[in-house]
């Protein structure tokens, strides 16, 4: 088991397959083009496995593959099998745009995969094409009825921005609720690779907006994820993520690992040890021993809340959120 140095059990991890992207969220990525990590920087599906095995046989028992745009990245659907072949057990989910799941979703799913987060920003086209700088929406809605039916568990996350889709807060919380979809609402994080002009909508500000409409309780955390929940009096459950918080962290169970193979310890922080090195030479005790060490040096607490309003130099997209 992997305990780190405030007793938290570190049993998540979520592995960026990709930095690239085929959206250029207005909240994630510059909108001039830029230079990525060079295709033979990134492990290999097999590389990765060999990590995701050690992590496993450390006591792993969730993984989440994230990106940039995980669909962008050839086989995923063999890497998944891999995984699962492995550890049928493992709680394996993915986060996506959804722009590639139309046609990929039963395959994702036969792989092995069980659940998606999807992001939903906004159900106007134009809306759409204003925050990932593309015609995207039909594709998207595609992909989220396709996960759907082919029996998926799908959550989404919303980024409202004041002036942008703030007016549409309940419409996608409808459009989630009528499928069953959890919706939870993330406080924009601000990041130097973001368009300067952005202003999120806080949590009170999103609860007064959903207040005007619905009427619901506070259930607060659930488990070890950062987002606190909300009931209505129907049932359906929402969320909302303030990273800003520290709350949060005394739960958190998770680590990252970039598609370059950097395991990084906490969102928040630029500190990050590579496995690349060790999982290339086939040396599992050494991809271990970074491991454990990773979890060792984990911080208490996200540098957000400080005093010193420190924040991480890293992309999101490089992360995977
Ligand atoms: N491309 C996939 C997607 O968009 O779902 C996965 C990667 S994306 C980096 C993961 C999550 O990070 C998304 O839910 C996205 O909304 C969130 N995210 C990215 N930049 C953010 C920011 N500046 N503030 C809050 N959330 C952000
Ligand atoms: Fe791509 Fe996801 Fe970032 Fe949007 S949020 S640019 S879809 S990685």
């Amino acid at each position: 088991m992997l305990i780190d140095s405030y007793d938290r059990v570190v049993d998540y991890i979520r592995v960026s397959v990709t930095e690239r992207c085929n959206f250029r969220c207005s909240y994630c990525m510059p909108e001039k083009p830029f230079s990525w990590v060079p295709k033979e920087n990134l492990l290999s599906f097999e590389e990765l496995f060999e990590f995701m095995k050690v992590a496993i046989d450390e006591g792993v028992k969730k993984i989440r593959i994230t990106g940039g745009e995980p669909l962008l990245r050839e086989d995923l659907d063999k890497f998944i099998k891999m995984i699962y072949d492995y550890a049928p057990e493992i709680d394996l989910a993915m986060t996506t745009n959804a722009f590639l799941l139309k046609g990929s979703a039963q395959r994702l799913k036969d792989a092995g995969l069980k659940r998606i987060n999807v992001s939903i920003d906004t159900l106007k086209p134009e809306v759409a094409q204003k925050i990932a700088q593309k015609d995207v929406l039909k594709n998207v809605l595609a992909g989220v009825n396709e996960a759907l039916a082919v029996g998926l568990k799908v959550k989404a996350n919303m980024v409202p921005m004041r002036g942008v889709n703030s007016q549409e807060i309940v419409d996608v919380l409808e459009y989630c609720k009528e499928r069953d979809i959890t919706i939870r609402f993330i406080e924009y994080m601000e990041n130097s690779h973001a368009k300067e002009d952005i202003q999120g909508l806080k949590s009170n500000e999103l609860l007064a907006i959903l207040n005007e409409t619905y009427s619901f309780e506070d259930e607060g955390f659930d488990g070890s994820s950062p987002s606190h929940y909300y009931r209505m009096d129907d049932g359906y459950r929402f969320g909302i993520i303030e990273p800003y918080a520290d709350d949060f962290c005394k739960q958190c169970n998770r680590i990252r690992l970039t598609a370059e193979g950097n395991l990084i310890p906490c969102l928040y922080f630029d500190e990050a040890m590579s496995i690349a090195e060790s999982i290339k030479r086939g040396d599992i005790k050494g991809a271990a021993a970074v491991l454990k060490e990773v979890v060792r040096t984990k911080p208490e607490k996200n540098r957000w809340g400080g005093e010193e309003g420190e924040s991480s130099s890293r992309a999101f997209y490089e992360t995977g959120g």
